[in-house]
């Protein structure tokens, strides 16, 4: 019996997968893949390496997540070292866990290798710490995702929300955060693409997504509390070229 080791693939840059990672990747038998994994990635690959991807196909959902649990227990019955890689880190709104208790349920052998999480990463890439002396002091991690019920009122308290999985909910969280009693005029940042060379920043406020939300394209993170200040005023900074 194989062994499958459960990667974090990192936010998109490949310089940012870790060097454990790496050094797996390099003579996996089989690598199955997910949409936000950078295809740059698996260039690190064997070339004669089996790769499948697993993620979402033209808008159509992914492979379900019990066919996926079944292929990697199927991969690891024939082959030694199967990879399966995963945007950010395996086990943040990555259904690692869940592969993992499977694989256990099965008396497969599993390793994790954490990854840099989009999470952090991608406000970081923006110059937005999450947590900053006397500006925040605490941070939560939420899904956005539609089908999530998230009791908003939990996060009021909060310094910096970020959210994954939010743009399309984009205008509906900021009503439920208001709503909750946060600030309208907090600001709000959101990130695509972060760490990539189509990365992009748009900035706005609570009161503004809720009302007239600014165009925003996944995937990306989108980051609530005043951290964002920092962000806006150095990348401002860098286009104007003057210290704010
Ligand atoms: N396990 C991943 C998260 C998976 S959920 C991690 O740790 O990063 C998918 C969500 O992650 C997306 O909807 C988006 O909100 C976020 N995300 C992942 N990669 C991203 C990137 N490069 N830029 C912006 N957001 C990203």
């Amino acid at each position: 019996m194989g062994k499958v080791y459960l990667i974090g693939a990192g936010p998109g840059d490949p310089e940012l997968l870790t060097l454990k990672a790496y050094r797996i990747l390099r003579k996996a038998d089989v690598v199955l893949y997910d949409a936000l994994v950078n295809r740059e990635i698996l260039h690190f690959a064997r070339q004669d390496s089996l790769k499948i991807y697993v993620g979402k196909r033209d808008g159509k959902h992914s492979l379900p997540q019990e066919e996926i649990n079944e292929l990697l227990h199927r991969f690891a019955l024939s082959y030694k070292i199967v990879v399966r890689l995963k945007g950010g880190d395996p086990f943040v709104f990555g259904r690692g866990g869940e592969e993992l208790l499977y694989l256990k349920s099965r008396g497969v052998e599993v390793e994790i290798v954490p990854g840099i999480t989009s999470a952090i990463s991608a406000p970081s890439s923006a110059f937005i710490p999450v947590t900053h002396r006397g500006i925040a002091s605490s941070f939560a991690v939420v899904t956005g995702h539609p089908n999530r019920e998230i009791k908003w009122e939990d996060l009021v308290n909060i310094d910096t929300l970020v959210v994954l999985m939010g743009v399309k909910n984009r205008e509906k969280i900021a009503r439920e955060l208001i709503g909750a009693g946060r600030n309208p005029d907090e600001p709000v940042a959101f990130i695509e693409k972060a760490t990539t060379p189509e990365q992009r920043e748009v900035f706005s406020t609570l009161k503004e997504v809720a009302q007239n939300p600014p165009e925003v394209n996944p995937p990306a993170v989108m980051v609530v509390g005043k951290v964002v200040e920092i962000g806006a005023k150095v990348l401002c900074e860098r286009i104007i070229g003057v210290t704010l």
